[in-house]
């Protein structure tokens, strides 16, 4: 059983934020910031590919309404939902989820977000983005 099914199950504890029948919010142990959660179908499904259309409709709702909430309880405005498929990407649970990530000024996402992608070596060439865009629509 996966580390997030335990947590399912209640084998291993987790401050949970929200809870119904098919989902689950609870505070990443870990936390980027404080207040950092992470969402979870109950069913087990390894990423964003596997899981299916209608469970991943109703779980961005929830994503949603636990983001909403989190801003009011905690106090923040500005925030980040990711979602990591593949250790490449850097997921590290092979068990679906979004982070919700709470931001802050000049917090540890802030390089990742506003200076790699503006240095010049980062643009495409002349043609590469034809290229790409060649390959997707074939
Ligand atoms: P990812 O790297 O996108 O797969 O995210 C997995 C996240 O799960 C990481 O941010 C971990 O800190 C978090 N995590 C791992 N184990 C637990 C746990 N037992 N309770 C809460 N969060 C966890
Ligand atoms: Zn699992």
């Amino acid at each position: 059983m996966c580390v997030f099914c335990k947590i399912i199950s209640g084998d291993i504890p987790a401050h949970k934020v929200y809870e119904d029948e098919n989902f689950l919010a609870f505070l990443d142990i870990k936390p980027i910031n404080p207040g950092h959660t992470l969402i979870i179908p109950k069913n087990h499904y390894a990423n964003l590919s596997e899981i299916p259309e209608n469970e991943l409709s109703n779980m961005i709702l929830i994503v949603k309404k636990v983001a909403v909430l989190l801003t009011k309880k905690l106090n923040f405005t500005d925030y980040t939902i990711s979602e990591n498929n593949g250790p490449l990407a850097g997921q590290s649970v092979a068990h679906f989820h979004f982070h919700i990530i709470p931001r802050f000024e000049n917090d540890i996402l802030t390089d990742w977000d506003h200076k790699e992608r503006r240095v010049g070596e980062k643009e495409y060439k002349p043609g590469e983005a034809e290229e790409i865009i060649k390959k997707i629509l074939a």
